[in-house]
């Protein structure tokens, strides 16, 4: 009786078994594309391998952060730097850029 893939293992492991280009699954050798080349389905058990919802809402939260960041900041030194007679339009326009 064939086995069920399933991905019970910790996320170490499956890192692990995923370097040695191994199934994250059932740690069997298959057929495997080259790195960095994903896959719909694990050639060896026919595993599918899907992203989980919100997969990237935590690089968009990163993303939205460092650009708002770096906006204040400049925003803020170029205020600073040209202090009293302030071009709020033209800062504006390079920034938002
Ligand atoms: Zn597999």
């Amino acid at each position: 009786m064939p086995r069920t893939p399933t991905l019970t293992t910790s996320k170490a492991r499956m890192l692990g078994r995923g370097a040695t280009r191994r199934c994250a699954a059932l740690r069997h050798r298959a057929p495997v594309p080259p790195y960095f080349t994903m896959v719909d389905d694990c050639p060896g058990c026919g595993l599918h391998f899907e992203r989980e919802h919100g997969y990237w809402a935590g690089a968009l939260a990163i993303n939205i952060g460092a650009a708002s960041a770096v906006f204040i900041v400049t925003f803020g030194v170029a205020l600073v730097l040209t202090a009293p007679d302030i071009p709020v339009g033209p800062l504006l326009a390079i920034l938002i850029r």
